[in-house]
């Protein structure tokens, strides 16, 4: 990651198009203003992430706890070996479920 010290009003370009400014600086919130073409999309990361945890809680692939039978998406921790095959532990209710390679 590339790390720049800007001050306010102070402008980052990324590419030829992207310009990212420093508009505030208030204790520990940062206000940034963002132009880019048309076509870039700009969402906040978090969001970004919960829409992407839906979507893997909704594909068929992704493996459902035993117990309560939701999907391993967060705080799933898995033990296994890398090749696929482990056991999936579910903290919320403590169940756990192994997985073999396909
Ligand atoms: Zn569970």
């Amino acid at each position: 990651m590339l790390v720049l010290s800007r001050q306010r009003d102070e402008v980052i370009m990324i590419g030829d198009d992207i310009e990212i400014a420093v508009c505030d600086i208030r204790g520990d919130k940062v206000r940034l203003g963002i132009t880019a073409p048309k076509g870039i999309s700009i969402h906040r990361k978090e969001i970004i992430d919960a829409i992407r945890r839906e979507n893997r809680a909704a594909s068929p692939d992704t493996p459902r706890c035993p117990a309560c039978h939701k999907p391993f998406i967060d705080g799933e921790t898995r033990i296994g070996t890398g090749d696929g095959t482990g056991t999936l532990y579910h903290p919320e209710c403590a169940s756990k479920l192994e997985v073999k390679a396909s």
